[in-house]
């Protein structure tokens, strides 16, 4: 497989790397502290094109390649995963969803205002009692003369005191199993609609996760995401896509912890050395090193795929695991190699530890993702 980058890709590249440095990296640790999403930055990634990744321009988007899109969220996520994440639902989470399954007048009203980066979006599909196992959702969808009621709850949902819109789902009855799940466009300011961020997180404080409840919510027919019963393939679409952003991102935090490392390494000295010359360390750096290269082809194989219009399940979930569980790891280095400081909100390094456990947990957990490689291996999936 190619990995040469074109010169439009490391152009762009570039600049997204020039934006973070100087709109993003000045500002992170504040807003991680004070849990909220940064609108501010977010409103300059549109005009940039960062928001409209692989939308077409007939919909408000960049139409971006694969590749490119995964190399922007990697520059983004590199200082902040939040605005990664924001960057990589308005195009190739949502957007996608919304893109293949909306009707024309869904795209014109909600999709070119968001790949213009018009407010970031919200997705809501995990409940309290089920995360991994979309399908036995309980939210329940009424038909109405019409349109839809919508009652029920949904948690850990991301952006929802930000976004402008969300891809709501819910089920017609849940003994029908996936063929009863119905996907929304809903707005947040409807009646009935109630967000609860929840607060203290131990990461990924500026995504605004929390509650959000639908109380006799009133959905118009035309905000029917595909068709009744479709809901489910919609997930799909959405948290298969997901993957990509996933990996992306974890590349670009993966990046994070081994420069943060290189940089602190020579300015320490242990013992009469630098702690650079010590083997264990080395070993650390390997480690990081080998780690973000692996994780940066298996991403960047996965996005070449996509570019050719290939569904890739088993190289999302291989992408999206070992990008996840690396990460975690060289966080983990990247704490050890500063000591103390490492402990310290003066250094990034803790932000990407608490960050790092999430990706772990997000649009499908490690265990999940370890099933579904072994299951396609062994010849139980196709
Ligand atoms: C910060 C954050 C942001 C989030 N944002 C969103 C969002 O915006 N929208 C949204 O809808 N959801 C969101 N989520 C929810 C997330 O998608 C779920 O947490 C995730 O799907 C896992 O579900 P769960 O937490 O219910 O764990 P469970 O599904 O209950 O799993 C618990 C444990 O059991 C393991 N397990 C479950 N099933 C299997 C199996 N078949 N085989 C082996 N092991 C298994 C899991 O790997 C895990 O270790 C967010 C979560 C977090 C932490």
């Amino acid at each position: 497989m190619d990995f040469d980058l074109t010169e439009e890709q490391r152009a762009i590249r570039e600049m997204v790397a020039r934006f973070a440095e100087q709109e993003i990296a000045p500002h992170v640790r504040s807003y991680d502290q004070e849990e909220r999403f940064p609108l501010e930055i977010y409103a300059k990634m549109g005009p940039l094109g960062l928001t409209g990744g692989v939308i077409p321009e007939a919909y408000g988007g960049a139409g971006m390649d694969h590749v490119t899109y995964a190399l922007v969220v990697m520059e983004l996520a590199r200082h902040c995963q939040a605005l990664g994440a924001a960057a990589s639902w308005a195009s190739g989470v949502t957007g996608v969803s919304l893109l293949r399954y909306g009707s024309d007048a869904l795209k014109r009203k909600y999709l070119a205002p968001l790949a213009q980066g018009q407010g970031p979006v919200a997705i809501a599909l995990t409940e309290t009692h089920t995360g991994s196992d979309v399908a036995s959702m309980r939210c329940k969808v009424t038909r109405t003369r019409d349109g839809y009621r919508l009652n029920g709850a949904k948690t850990w949902v991301s952006m929802i005191r930000s976004c402008r819109w969300i891809l709501a789902f819910g089920t017609l009855d849940p003994a029908l199993g996936h063929k009863g799940i119905c996907a929304f466009v809903v707005e947040p300011d409807w009646p009935g609609v109630q967000a609860m961020p929840f607060k203290h997180k131990v990461g990924f404080r500026p995504m605004e996760t929390g509650e959000i409840s639908f109380e006799n919510v009133a959905v118009p027919a035309e905000n029917l995401v595909g068709n009744e019963g479709e809901g489910f393939r919609v997930a799909m679409c959405a948290v298969e896509n997901g993957r990509l952003g996933v990996a992306s991102r974890c590349c670009g935090m993966l990046r994070a912890c081994l420069e943060e490392s290189l940089a602190y390494i020579p300015t320490r000295e242990t013992f009469g050395q630098p702690i650079g010359h010590r083997q264990l360390i080395q070993s650390k750096v390997t480690d990081m090193v080998l780690w973000h290269e692996t994780a940066t082809l298996l991403t960047l194989k996965l996005a070449r795929l996509k570019d050719q219009g290939q569904r890739a399940r088993v190289e999302a979930s291989m992408a999206k695991m070992y990008a996840s569980d690396m990460l975690m790891r060289a966080a983990e280095h990247a704490m050890q190699i500063h000591g103390a400081y490492g402990c310290s909100d003066d250094y990034n390094v803790g932000r990407y530890w608490r960050d790092a456990k999430f990706m772990q947990i997000i649009e499908g957990t490690s265990e999940i993702h370890r099933s579904l490689i072994a299951e396609y291996a062994l010849g139980y999936r196709k």
